[in-house]
């Protein structure tokens, strides 16, 4: 293996005194580096829980603990507490690190079992030489150490480190290629030699292989299946939007009848498109905000979906009670973090549909966390559907700690029937690159080593701690403003005092003002408290514009330049999120930055002043105040009734003319038109067509449009014109450039 750096952490207030015990100490120090072992000595904790953190950098931890220390008795002792708590700070972290007491063979009678149960030894100070305690806690650590990496990491580091000379591709042959030059010399530095070395092709046999799941990728896809709670695992190099293209083609085969969210993902309408299936969409609720709610589970039920079959354009004629719908896609977390109850809906699908499919791009963290139970695919011990298959499809990389585009399909079998492996494989080959990024693969593979329990549990655990203060410091700070305004984070109205609180204080219930999807059943929905959607003044839940208002997209971009880069802008509102990357207090600095703008925007403070680069590109703005920008794309919103429109738009009922893939084979063969956005409005559109914000495909190929599309349309034209540099940007539209500032706008059609 390289050499990592993972120091034996000595923790001992005598560690630089002049005393036996310090004299002790030191000499157990330097025996261990003698060995080849690095010491990090300290005199104290500190702060418990951060130097706790310290467990993911050590190899080992000793602690000294002295025996004048115990008068009122070892249980109540505060040495004793403090060492308990440290230890306890540590094990919930980090089961296997190894911790050794350090002390005076007397004092070890005074520890409590609790204690004695997390150490892997007791050193009594002077009883052995200190040569021979360290050769055996660097065994201990060495063999910690060793057991960390995951299959095909380990396997990868083996093949790094073992520098053979590669005739195969990369042509860049372990980063050589890149020496040769001056640029590519900037290349290697930047990026390191081990990134270019693990670089490698798919003609190495050693690390096994990605397409036939061989060798250590299938020894790590089977460890990551085990953490995830699955049946099987597949990682995927090309994202989740692939993984989804995977599980549809091994299940869907033109004309078969699916049930989709309306608000998926665009590559679940790319699948569609792809496999040449009939779409029969569930319709999610939607707040004024802007704010995607969940689809009602009264749209889940089989009357409901039978009666839209029944009413559908493409299925005219068909006996609904005859159809066996293939596949039910469900985004599990939707993009403002509401959650469903996955064995409740899969209840509901088991037997009648083929696969049930939890697109679970943003939820990779929940099988790590009680406070999710059952609002995630697949939990601990959960009971199998009867006949159903049901499948997870994740981003590791989105909130886990994968590399860009780290994603894996996960499945679980039902009582009744096992995924064909060999068969899925056919559809899993048909989207995978035969030139997987290994880097990639080695991040699945330690990204799920990572969520290990309890390390992961932990992770889980901090997002949500820091998610919970974070929305607990901004209601302070709402209420030192009093009456005056402040940005507001759209949740429950009971917030846990401290710590993360109750998983029923985050389930939605019917009604429930603060969230305005109005009736839900019980038990069906829970908001992510690690989604944070902030929302600023201007609009209420009913959809009604105040007087004066802030629209997100100004505070956004006075985020940006004040180094704060959020995930989603809205209308009036925008969406954070807590990561397993969060540091302590990161959020700080977003406080910070909102508490200047709510300044800057009181005092009307000159464009020119607090945005210097954006007025650079568009002077325009330059001479106008903060308060006035505001006011002005305001009232260009509340003019529009454009929260109004985007919701009824996205209400609105939408009838295919044509089977979405008829309708993108138009474009293959050339027999589009180019219509002007005036001439919208009954046209079949060839291209899908989704606004930004909030990047939910809105027109699907095949369907028509309506006047409601195009006015949203008009208006965003409207709007681009007026407020150069905050775009509405709507991918589908084809812009062109007539100079002065004007542009037309068009959208494909069948011609
Ligand atoms: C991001 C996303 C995807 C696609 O994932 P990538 O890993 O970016 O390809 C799929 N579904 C949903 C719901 C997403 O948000």
């Amino acid at each position: 293996m390289q050499p990592f750096h993972f120091p034996i952490v000595i923790i001992d207030e005598d560690f630089r005194s002049e005393n036996t015990s310090g004299l002790g100490i030191r000499a157990l120090a330097q025996a261990i580096e003698k060995e080849g072992m690095e010491i990090l000595g300290v005199t104290s904790y500190g702060d418990l829980s951060q130097f706790a953190q310290q467990q993911s950098r050590a190899g080992a931890f000793i602690l000294s603990i002295d025996d004048e220390e115990f008068t009122p008795g070892p249980e109540q002792d505060p040495a004793i507490v403090k060492l308990r708590n440290f230890i306890a700070e540590i094990r919930f972290r980090n089961a296997e690190i190894p911790i050794y007491l350090y002390g005076e063979t007397r004092t070890s009678q005074h520890i409590t079992n609790d204690i004695l149960r997390e150490l892997h030894g007791f050193i009594h100070m002077f009883e052995d030489t200190p040569e021979f305690v360290a050769r055996h806690i660097i065994r201990e650590t060495r063999s910690y150490l060793d057991s960390l990496a995951p299959p095909f990491f380990r396997a990868l580091l083996g093949y790094a480190a073992d520098g053979s000379y590669s005739w195969h591709c990369p042509g860049h042959s372990g980063g050589v290629a890149f020496l040769k030059s001056p640029i590519g010399q900037m290349f290697h530095q930047f990026f390191g030699e081990n990134m270019l070395r693990a670089d490698v092709c798919n003609a190495v046999e050693e690390l096994g292989q990605l397409l036939d799941h061989t060798g250590p990728v299938a020894a790590s896809e089977r460890n990551a299946a085990r953490i995830f709670n699955a049946d099987h695992c597949y990682f995927v190099t090309n994202g989740t939007s692939t993984s989804n293209k995977m599980v549809w083609h091994h299940t869907v085969a033109p004309n078969d009848v699916v049930l989709v969210d309306r608000n998926c993902h665009k590559s679940i309408l790319h699948a569609i498109i792809m496999t040449g299936a009939i779409p029969v969409f569930l319709t999610p609720t939607r707040n004024h905000f802007g704010i995607i709610g969940p689809i009602p589970e009264s749209e889940f039920t089989r009357e409901s979906i039978e009666r839209k079959i029944r009413a559908h354009p493409l299925l005219e004629g068909v006996d609904p009670t005859t159809i066996k719908p293939r596949i039910l896609t469900v985004t599990q977390s939707t993009y403002d973090g509401v959650l469903y109850n996955a064995e409740t809906i899969t209840r509901m699908m088991d037997g009648w549909v083929e696969a049930v499919h939890f697109d679970e791009a943003w939820l990779p963290h929940a099988a790590f966390h009680r406070f999710y139970s059952k609002y995630h695919a697949m939990g601990k011990g959960r009971e199998r559907a009867a006949e159903s298959l049901v499948y997870a499809t994740q981003s590791t990389h989105k909130l886990l700690a994968g590399l860009s585009q780290a994603s894996q399909v996960l499945v679980q079998d039902s009582k009744g029937r096992k995924l064909d492996r060999s068969l899925f494989n056919e559809a899993y080959l048909m989207h995978s690159s035969t030139s997987p990024q290994y880097a990639i693969i080695a991040s699945c593979d330690v990204a799920a080593a990572m969520m290990e329990p309890p390390g992961g549990t932990a992770l889980v655990e901090e997002s949500l701690k820091e998610s919970l203060a974070f929305r607990r410091a901004m209601r302070k700070v709402d209420k030192e403003f009093g009456k005056d305004w402040w940005f507001k984070v759209w949740g429950p109205d009971k917030l846990a005092t401290d710590g993360i609180g109750k998983p029923e204080d985050w389930t939605l219930k019917t009604n429930d003002k603060w969230h305005g999807f109005g009736g839900l059943a019980t038990g069906f929905n829970m908001l992510d408290p690690i989604k944070c959607t902030l929302i600023t003044p201007g609009l209420d839940v009913s959809g009604k514009f105040a007087k004066t208002g802030i629209p997100a997209a100004i505070v956004t971009k006075f985020l940006a330049e004040h180094g704060v880069v959020v995930e989603k802008t809205g209308l009036y509102s925008f969406f954070i999120l807590f990561t397993i990357g969060i540091t302590k207090g990161r959020w700080n600095t977003l406080l910070t930055a909102l508490q200047q703008f709510k300044d800057d925007y009181d005092r009307n403070a000159s464009m020119w002043r607090i945005l210097p680069e954006f007025c650079q590109a568009h002077p325009q703005y330059e001479k106008m105040g903060l308060k006035d920008l505001c006011q002005t794309m305001h009232e260009a919103y509340a003019k529009g009734d454009i929260a109004r429109l985007t919701t009824e738009m996205y209400l609105s009922d939408l009838q295919p003319a044509m089977k979405p893939s008829d309708a993108f084979a138009h474009i293959a063969r050339r027999t589009t038109e180019r219509v002007d956005i005036d001439a919208l409005e009954g046209r079949i559109t060839t291209s899908l067509l989704t606004p930004y914000p909030p990047g939910i495909p809105l027109l699907i190929p095949g369907e028509r449009f309506n006047k409601k599309i195009v006015d949203y349309l008009r208006f965003a034209r409207e709007f681009n014109q007026h407020f150069p540099g905050f775009h509405t940007d709507v991918h589908g539209l084809v812009e062109e450039n007539l100079g002065n500032g004007t542009s037309r706008y068009y959208v494909d059609c069948v011609a």
